[in-house]
């Protein structure tokens, strides 16, 4: 049998006295995706930060695929060139202009030579209709765009999981659509994804699983219609009213 994409087996995250994460159980098989929603502050940015090894974890392990990514002697740029990662904002190296964004990690960590690595990264900005841009520097695009261009950086190494953290929170709302249809392409492509959001809507849409936490720790976790329609705790039930 093959190993689901990502496994997190009783993950504990302390900060100074403060456990932020108290024990998260959590399986993505491959094609999944995944909205992890909860109030601010419940762990959801701490649980993405710990899979792609931006915070170390106290307790538990992180499984991808068959590599213990918790272990700590395993090489972290190795492990995020397998895991692409969209934050909320601040995304692109703004120093840099599009195309090298795009292909830093292919270049450097996957040591792809430069012209095969444009030559992909100029295809995934086509795709989404960006490849006019690849000279331009990250401020001269608008929000959108650069979040678009953020998640081609993100998928540029072919990655085997996606983590998606709340990245339309910081963008104008017409400007919101034009990323999220581009999650709804990727998802369609069979792309794994882990996404936290505040887009209920869209985690109905898109999402197969809605896992919801609070307080660091997994509440409630199902099928996206279900839970969101139909959650089973009282704590999701509060949180889900707020968006009524
Ligand atoms: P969410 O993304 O769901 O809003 P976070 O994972 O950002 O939640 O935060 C969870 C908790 O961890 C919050 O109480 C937050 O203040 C705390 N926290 C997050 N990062 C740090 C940090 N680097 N140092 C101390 N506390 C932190
Ligand atoms: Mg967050």
């Amino acid at each position: 049998m093959t190993p689901p994409v990502l496994r997190l087996d009783g993950v504990r995250k302390r900060f100074g006295d403060t456990e932020v994460l108290g024990g998260v159980d959590l399986t993505v098989a491959e094609h999944d995706v995944v909205a992890l929603i909860g109030a601010s502050g419940s762990g959801k940015s701490t649980l993405l930060r710990c899979v792609n090894l931006l915070e170390r974890i106290d307790d538990g392990q992180i499984w991808l695929r068959d590599t213990d990514i918790s272990d700590p002697r395993v090489h972290a740029d190795r492990v995020r060139a397998r895991i692409g990662t969209v934050f909320q904002q601040f995304n692109l190296f703004p120093h840099i202009r599009v195309i090298d964004n795009v292909t830093l990690a292919s270049r450097r960590v996957l040591r792809i030579p430069r012209a095969t690595a444009e030559a992909t990264a100029l295809e995934l900005l086509d795709r989404v209709g960006l490849a006019g841009k690849a000279r331009e520097y990250p401020d001269r695009l608008s929000g959108g765009q650069q979040q678009r261009v953020a998640i081609v950086r993100a998928i540029a190494t072919n990655p085997e999981l996606l983590l998606l953290d709340e990245i339309t929170s910081a963008l104008d709302p017409e400007l919101v659509v034009e990323v999220l249809d581009l999650v709804r392409d990727l998802k369609n492509e069979g792309t794994t994804i882990v996404m936290a959001t505040h887009e209920m809507a869209f985690a109905r849409d898109v999402a197969d699983r809605v896992v919801f936490l609070d307080g660091g720790v997994i509440v409630e976790e199902g099928p996206a219609a279900q839970l969101l329609r139909e959650p089973r705790e009282d704590r999701t039930r509060a949180f889900l009213a707020r968006f009524l």
